[in-house]
């Protein structure tokens, strides 16, 4: 049987639950699938899943969110059927109700993708001399929501969409009679690029929602449900010190004014009646008739009523589905028995009401109680199903006096043509939303939704500007400045990298500022380390992290030829010259360094060798090629013996970086070795030469990147050099994980100090866009490792 679990930490759970529930097909009555009920542990797990994600997605810009948000939007809306038919298959309303609740969500997406303009703080420039004070809204950590099972989809998007985009992370427990369609949602926000643990699912009872209650890792509480559990929810909640929005139960009137066209409110009391079976917080299930219009108001109402047309979801004629569960539809049918209606008049009772094929399934036929008064329990419960009653009043002050003597107040509704009714019920009804010859008076997305009285315990109504406010806090900051000391104002220099961009002394926390060293042959050693030092200072001066020399960066590219005169340049690594140079210059600059050098292990032992250097100047160790050519112009297996030390991979201070050397990079295996180590950017420090494969330069490493979802820099010395007729061609790049080249290659004929801004936020999203590691298949590859 169809098995849901818990969402934590951006995959499924994987332990095994000590208690599960039923998850019916409520048209049929049949067990369709279970769902693990969480513990306090697995929620502690969520809580400690969100917390961990926090500080990062905290600190991701406002276009990062906005694009998750964007693209998790185009994925609702590319899989709209089939969360319509998770939805309908589970609660049981029929597929028009359901999308009409995924649209409604949908809107609230959107509403969240206009973040950056709702999260604008206010600046007072001089409120006293050289003193600006301004406001901005933080958010508070991790929040949770607990949603109830009437719309299971839409409710829960009431809470997270703006919640995320606000900065916070998200622990949901939905509930646990329709549970899938968060699971879904939750995959839906990892394609759209969410990182792991920002969204995080956990099913259950009142165990699960008491541990999200007392957790001290929880800020902030949103509840959509019952009233007695929203009073609940709150006071435990705001006991532990949360912030809560608790939305609960209603009882919704529509008055019905003898001026109102009575077809328009006939039709207006089925619909907001009955849809969605009645299971709706903003169902109408009180008609409140003024007087003389209730006998030919209730007629009406019957006569529609009586041809609605109830069936299964998966039916396309159906206009209203089962109940949710068997129990919850016998206690909506109780109230048609008479000690419940205490003198009413049933005047359709849907007690009889049967589905051919479906007969065990939920069913309970609309139903009209005409008469009713308040104080019985038909009147004063909230029955939650399509039990409609009307209550007849002798004039519209005596109705208005019945809706607000009703300890709910969701949505009010009034029927009329008079204007001057309309401003008066506006202004004295008492409840949070008000229709006006519009039955279901649900605020768009750009609104806030919430009741009055015992409809909503807290503050803050959801969604809408209430739902930012909601999921951030204020801050105001006063600041001083001085008038400027004198010094000079430019002393944050900007220069202009390879970009053609202003660049910034401080880049953002996720942008990896990286340099690529493409040289000519000077005709001497010496002169060419100095050229390397003062490209590398350049590039520092531009705010560059990381940087990375060619291919044997100190020589010519003596592999032109077989000549032992060249055993000589080689050196020790880390103990030589050039390494201990380059690491006093990457300790001056703060920054972490890739230099390629000809190595020697021993007299006659000989390495093609990269070694890294970290931003203090510590050496982390080196790569040495392990692929090495032999063939003319490339006559390399004279000088280099193969290397021995892997695809090593290391931990700088700009990230996981890996080494891949020249000839290399035609062989995909080390490519993936490095990504399957961790390595953010791998570095291809090459001398490569015009002819063939010249076409290659830009195909392979940027095929490379993509294939590896990582940032990919390759250098290629420049120029013609005495000792052959190579003509090497420069071009130097970075390509992102999207295999894009970043701001075009340097230049053919020139050296050049290429800077780039590798956005890290992309490495994470197209990792998550683009599932190549997990659907990697080592088990089938044991024939490519065989020599
Ligand atoms: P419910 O109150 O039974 O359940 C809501 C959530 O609380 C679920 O996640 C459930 O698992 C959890 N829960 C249930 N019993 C609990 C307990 N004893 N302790 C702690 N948590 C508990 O509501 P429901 O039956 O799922 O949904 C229908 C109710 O929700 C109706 O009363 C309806 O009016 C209300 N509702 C209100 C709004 C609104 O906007 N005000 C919107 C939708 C639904």
């Amino acid at each position: 049987m169809r098995q849901v679990t818990h969402w934590i930490n951006g995959k499924p759970w994987s332990g095994s639950a000590a208690r599960q529930g039923d998850i019916f097909d409520p048209s049929t009555g049949e067990v369709q699938a279970r769902v693990d009920f969480a513990t306090p542990a697995e929620v502690d797990l969520a809580v400690q899943a969100a917390a961990a994600a926090w500080p990062a997605w905290r600190e991701a810009s406002l276009t990062r969110r906005v694009g998750i948000l964007f693209r998790f939007r185009e994925l609702l809306v590319t899989h709209r059927e089939e969360l319509i038919g998770l939805v309908s298959g589970e609660h049981g309303k029929v597929r028009a109700d359901a999308a009409g609740e995924l649209d409604r969500g949908i809107e609230v997406v959107e509403f969240a993708c206009g973040i950056p303009h709702l999260l604008k703080g206010e600046y007072s420039q001089n409120v006293s001399t050289h003193v600006d004070t301004y406001s901005v809204r933080h958010p508070l950590g991790v929040v949770a929501g607990i949603t109830p099972f009437n719309f299971p989809s839409m409710v829960p998007m009431w809470m997270f969409p703006l919640a995320i985009a606000c900065g916070n992370t998200f622990v949901l427990k939905p509930s646990e009679k329709d549970p899938s369609a968060s699971v879904r949602l939750a995959e839906l926000l990892a394609d759209a690029g969410l990182p792991d643990g920002v969204f995080n699912v956990v099913h259950g009872d009142k165990v699960a929602v008491d541990a999200v209650l007392t957790h001290p890792g929880v800020a902030a509480v949103s509840f959509v449900g019952s009233t007695p559990i929203a009073r609940h929810v709150y006071e435990t909640a705001t006991r532990h010190g949360k912030r809560v929005q608790a939305l609960g139960g209603a009882k919704n009137h529509m008055l019905v004014l003898p001026d109102a066209d009575l077809d328009v409110a006939a039709d207006a009391a089925v619909s907001a009646g009955y849809g969605s079976a009645g299971e709706r917080c903003m169902a109408i299930s009180v008609v409140v008739a003024v007087d003389p219009v209730g006998d030919e108001l209730v007629s009406r109402i019957r006569d529609r009523a009586e041809r609605l047309k109830a069936g299964p979801g998966t039916d396309a004629s159906s206009e209203m589905g089962p109940l949710v569960t068997g129990p919850h539809r016998d206690r909506v049918a109780s109230y048609l028995n008479p000690d419940k209606t205490a003198g009413a008049e049933v005047v359709l009772d849907g007690r009889g009401l049967r589905v051919p094929g479906r007969e065990g399934g939920f069913w309970l036929g609309p139903s009209l109680v005409d008469k009713v008064t308040p104080g019985t329990p038909v009147y004063d419960d909230e029955v939650f199903g399509p039990v409609l009653c009307v209550v007849r009043a002798p004039s519209f002050d005596k109705g208005l006096s019945i809706i607000n003597a009703n300890p709910y107040g969701n949505g009010e509704a009034i029927f009329t043509s008079d204007g001057g009714a309309v401003r008066r019920f506006e202004a004295e009804v008492s409840a949070g939303m008000v229709g006006v010859n519009v039955p279901i008076p649900v605020p768009m997305s750009f609104y806030s939704f919430g009741g009055w009285k015992n409809s909503l315990f807290g503050d803050l109504h959801i969604y809408g500007p209430d739902g930012v406010r909601f999921y951030t806090r204020g801050k105001v900051t006063t600041s001083r400045w001085k008038e400027p000391a004198g010094v000079n104002l430019l002393f944050k220099q900007h220069r202009t990298s390879n970009t053609g961009q202003a660049t910034q002394e401080t880049a953002m926390a996720d942008v990896v500022r990286a340099a690529l060293v493409q040289q000519k042959w000077t005709g001497d050693k010496d002169s060419m380390v100095k050229n390397a030092a003062s490209a590398l200072r350049d590039a520092a001066a531009q705010g560059a992290k990381v940087a990375c020399l060619q291919e044997l960066f100190y020589g010519p590219y003596f592999c032109q030829v077989q000549d032992p005169q060249w055993y000589s340049w080689a050196e020790l690594v880390p103990d030589g010259p050039t390494v201990r140079l380059m690491a006093d210059i990457a300790r001056e600059h703060q920054m972490v360094l890739i230099v390629p050098v000809y190595e020697r292990e021993q007299e006659g032992v000989y390495y093609n060798t990269a070694a890294v250097i970290d931003a203090d100047g510590r050496y982390l160790g080196k790569h040495r090629k392990n692929h090495i050519p032999q063939v003319k112009g490339f006559w390399e297996k004279y000088y280099f013996r193969p290397g021995n030390l892997g695809y090593p991979v290391f931990d700088t201070a700009v990230g996981r970086i890996g080494v891949y050397i020249c000839y290399e990079r035609h062989f995909p295996e080390g490519w993936r070795a490095l990504g399957l180590a961790g390595a953010k950017i791998v570095f291809n420090p090459s001398a490569t030469s015009r002819g063939l494969s010249e076409y290659l330069w830009r195909l392979e490493q940027t095929s490379a990147a993509v294939a590896n979802e990582y940032f990919v820099g390759t250098i290629n010395r420049v120029g013609v050099e005495p000792l052959g007729d190579n003509e090497f061609y420069g071009q130097s790049y970075f390509a992102d994980p999207r295999g894009q080249i970043i701001g075009g290659c340097a230049a053919d004929t020139d050296e050049e100090v290429v800077v780039r801004d590798l956005d890290m936020g992309l490495f994470e999203e197209v990792r998550h866009l683009w599932q190549f590691y997990r659907d990697r298949r080592p088990d089938t590859y044991g024939p490519l490792t065989q020599p």
